[in-house]
């Protein structure tokens, strides 16, 4: 008999997670939440909300999800402020702000808000639409990015749309404002274990997987799985894998998809197969498929992420939940995920003298793989799993409702 709900995840996080979280539901049982964000399909907040959505109405409650319907001049301006807060300095036209306003109030005007109890509000993009509402319900304002250094006269324009919000969520401590009063929650994202990036996979699997897109492990393989995104140091990650082929023969794959509301994607990918150049044994893949995620990280020697600035980073928690070792960057969420020498390796961003030197000591030790590899999986089981997340959601559900 197939089960199908959150007790699904008994082998993952035990029984008493499912009862806490049956407990915890308890209380909000047809609560009709809206979730609301900007695309279905690319990037970690869509993968979680994939997971998300279903395992709420699992507990009881009638949970929703609607997309703001941005176009590609919009997700121009939203791409703006994501750079922005994460600290680029940016300019934003009255044009900008306008066509931002603009698509807002439209989609304000038309989404079925009026039908729910409470609303969750995703990044930026939608951020302004409460505006545009007459509120009747609390509202929260879930951020995934690091906000910890924005670009002021940004963050100064977006703050006022903040200030209108019950409830904010960050997903680290360090991305707290202290100049933004309203309540704030901590709650670090989460994989889905069950998914089709995170499921087991036995070695012929991954292996005939790889084989399917011209990948053989005759020799060892180092992988970044990312949106192309400069944020996340695509240059960076060659500039390591040739200071590391200098030592060990080795191979590059680089796997990122295209996020629907990331429109500086396809160029930044030209930009960095151009600027390989010759360079052999690198792999660069832009298709989205899971299988194929999940294959490379298991059977990665190394995964890196090195990225300059990171909302969490999921797939750092995903390779580790393959007992993969990961060499990342100490920014945004991931120290929650890699503790240094324990749980992984954490470089400073830019360096990459000290990400080839950890990645070149993993390749030759497999003693040390195997052992961070494992504290890595044991870490991600107990605090970033699916399970988590929902309860944690729960619980601030229950105090705001
Ligand atoms: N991902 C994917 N295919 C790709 C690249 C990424 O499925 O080619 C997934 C990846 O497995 C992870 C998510 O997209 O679940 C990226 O989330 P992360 O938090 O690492 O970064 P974001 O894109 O949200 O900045």
């Amino acid at each position: 008999m197939d089960l199908i709900g959150i007790e699904r995840y008994v082998e993952q996080v035990g029984e008493e997670m499912v009862a806490d979280i049956v407990r915890a539901a308890r209380p909000l049982y047809g609560l009709r939440l809206l979730h609301v964000n900007s695309t279905f399909h690319g990037g970690g907040v869509a993968g979680m909300l994939n997971a998300l959505v279903p395992l709420m109405n699992d507990a009881g409650i009638n949970a929703d999800w609607n997309l703001l319907y941005g176009d590609p001049a919009l997700f121009q301006v939203t791409k703006k402020l994501h750079n922005a807060l994460q600290g680029e300095v940016v300019e934003l036209s009255e044009h900008d702000k306008q066509a931002y306003l603009y698509v807002n109030e439209k989609f304000a005007r038309y989404s079925p808000i009026s039908r729910h109890d409470v609303v969750v509000v995703h990044d930026p993009q939608p951020l302004p639409m409460l505006r545009y509402r007459q509120k009747e319900v609390p509202w929260v304002w879930r951020c995934h990015i690091d906000l910890s250094t924005p670009h002021e006269p940004v963050w100064a324009m977006l703050k006022p749309f903040i200030l209108r919000y019950d409830a904010a969520v960050l997903s680290s401590e360090s991305f707290r404002k202290p100049d933004l009063p309203i309540q704030t929650h901590l709650i670090p994202p989460a994989i889905d274990p069950l998914s089709e990036v995170n499921r087991p996979l036995t070695v012929e699997e991954a292996n005939a997987e790889l084989f399917s897109h011209g990948i053989n492990l005759d020799k060892p393989l180092i992988v970044q799985v990312s949106r192309f995104d400069k944020w996340k140091d695509p240059l960076g990650v060659l500039n390591v894998f040739q200071e590391v082929r200098r030592q060990v023969d080795c191979q590059l794959v680089m796997i990122g998809n295209m996020a629907t509301d990331d429109p500086e994607g396809p160029q930044i990918y030209e930009d960095i197969v151009t600027k390989s150049g010759q360079l052999e044994d690198v792999h660069f893949i832009t298709q989205t498929d899971e299988l194929l995620v999940n294959a490379l990280q298991k059977q990665a020697a190394v995964v890196l992420q090195l990225s300059r600035r990171e909302g969490f980073g999921l797939t750092v928690s995903e390779a580790l939940w393959k007992k993969t070792p990961v060499v990342a960057t100490n920014v945004g969420g991931i120290p929650l995920q890699i503790w240094d020498g324990q749980t992984g390796f954490l470089v400073e961003p830019g360096d990459y003298a000290a990400a080839a030197d950890r990645v070149i000591r993993l390749l030759s030790e497999p003693d040390l793989r195997a052992e961070l590899g494992d504290s890595g999986h044991a870490h991600v089981r107990r605090h970033f799993l699916m399970p988590r997340l929902l309860l944690d959601w729960l619980r601030l559900l229950g105090e705001l409702v």
